[in-house]
């Protein structure tokens, strides 16, 4: 059954109500719904073998993306993240598009590289020449060392020789070979790398030189992920601003974006906003998805903004965000972190490449979201008063008195520690 991702007064709830809906609506078993209590986060004895020198949890907020539409589905998406306004601003943008029919979204073959490096090859055209000679045997010889990966309909399917650092270059001339594996539903880093490491005696042996690294590139692109939404302006209309006008906004911020990097640099940040705490509360690797992804926004030589927007025929705001998505639905913390495990069981995903469509669209939600409040009222007004309730803990407060003095602080519209700890010593006095 698809679960509704309208909740109308979530917001409104407590934690407890929050979870006791999110228990009932999912029908969470026991254990599941154990996961959701403080205590359950991590278990040190976990984190103990996740990592070394453990000496405790590190933990941050869990909302729930809401309204989210994704061909035809409904997706309630758990977010891991501490900035206030990014689940909120993403599930506003949701609710709109959501009523412009939902997002559109697509992926590619889960094509990831593995990268082999040999130096020092006497005669580096004849070592490119030997090794695609083997094309076929390497590929054979690099499945042999994950059977269980082509028994699941994945493994290396091609590999392709690159000379570079060529004449003239400051670097040595360098082989490098590259492995492209179908990693299925895992990221795919380990396997890639143990398939590399294998190919490297052979490859040495074709080429006469030296290989020295042997490891996945993170550069993914050949698994992207892309999501569209087409929104008539009369959704974008804005306290004081016509749809068309914020819709034209929209358009001339991402020109900005595209054609200037240190505003690119902030808006594709914005977008990392919503991927990254999808990708952390599904216990995935968050530096190689934004390592690949800001990569990506430089593929034609300027680093430019992630997302395009125009206005189709009609009228209609058309965003898109294609990006590289290393990342899986089993391997690494994905199964090992409780609340990565209870993340799965809300957001009914059945395959790495689900995810990647998900974590796209949230991508593009929170873009417009970002875009929309910059080209209207600014993005402090909506901003800072979600931010006013950390300013107050900032300042010392607890308990009731933190939404107390929050308020106090919106209302002076002086969202301040400093103007913070003044309201504490007088409310002491
Ligand atoms: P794992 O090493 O945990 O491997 C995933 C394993 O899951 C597979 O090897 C496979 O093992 C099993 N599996 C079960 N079901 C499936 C399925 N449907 N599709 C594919 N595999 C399945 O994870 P990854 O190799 O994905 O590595 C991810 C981790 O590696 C992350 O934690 C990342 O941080 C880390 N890493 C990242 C690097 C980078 O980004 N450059 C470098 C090194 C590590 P079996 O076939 O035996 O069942």
């Amino acid at each position: 059954m698809n679960i509704s991702s309208r909740i109308p007064g979530f917001y409104k709830m407590s934690i407890e109500e929050r979870k006791n809906y999110i228990i009932e609506s999912f029908n969470l078993s026991d254990e599941d719904a154990s996961r959701l209590s403080s205590q359950l986060s991590l278990p040190e004895e976990t984190a103990d073998k996740m990592i070394e020198n453990v000496i405790g949890t590190f933990s941050l907020p869990l909302g729930l993306g809401l309204n989210f539409l994704i061909d035809g589905k409904d997706y309630i998406i758990p977010m891991a993240v501490e900035e206030p306004s990014i689940v909120a601003s993403a599930s506003y943008i949701a609710k709109i598009v959501r009523e412009a029919g939902g997002f559109k979204t697509e992926a590619t073959e889960r094509i990831m590289i593995g990268q082999i490096q040999v130096v020092g090859c006497p005669d580096f055209k004849q070592a490119k020449e030997a090794v695609l000679a083997e094309k076929d045997t390497l590929i054979h010889a690099a499945n042999d060392a994950y059977p269980s990966l082509v028994a699941r309909g994945g493994g290396a399917e091609d590999l392709e020789v690159r000379i570079i650092n060529e004449e003239g270059s400051p670097y040595s001339q360098m082989l490098i070979v590259h492995l492209y594996v179908n990693t299925c539903d895992a990221m795919g880093a380990n396997i890639i790398n143990t398939m590399a490491e294998s190919l490297a005696p052979v490859v040495e042996h074709l080429t006469n030189g030296k290989v020295y690294l042997r490891i996945l590139s993170n550069y993914a692109d050949r698994c992207l992920a892309k999501a569209t939404c087409t929104i008539p302006p009369a959704l974008l209309e804005s306290e004081g601003f016509t749809g068309e006008e914020v819709r034209d906004g929209v358009v001339h911020a991402y020109e900005f974006a595209a054609s200037d990097p240190y505003r690119a640099v902030t808006h594709n940040k914005g977008i990392m906003n919503g991927i990254d705490p999808v990708i952390i509360a599904t216990g995935n690797d968050w530096r190689a998805v934004e390592a690949g992804a800001h990569a990506y926004a430089a593929r034609d030589g300027q680093y430019s903004s992630m997302t395009t927007w125009s206005v189709d025929e009609q009228g209609n705001l058309v965003g898109e965000l294609e990006l590289p998505m290393s990342l899986g639905i089993v391997g690494g913390a994905s199964r090992v972190h409780p609340r990565a495990k209870l993340a799965y069981n809300i957001l009914k995903v059945e395959s790495a490449k689900e995810l990647a469509r998900i974590i796209v669209a949230v991508g593009l939600a929170q873009n417009l979201g970002a875009l929309k409040a910059l080209v209207t009222d600014g993005i402090q007004k909506g901003h800072m008063a979600l931010h006013s309730r950390s300013v107050a803990m900032a300042a010392g407060a607890t308990g009731d008195l933190v939404d107390v003095i929050a308020k106090k602080l919106v209302e002076a519209q002086e969202i301040r520690v400093g103007y913070a700890k003044k309201l504490m010593e007088e409310y002491a006095k």
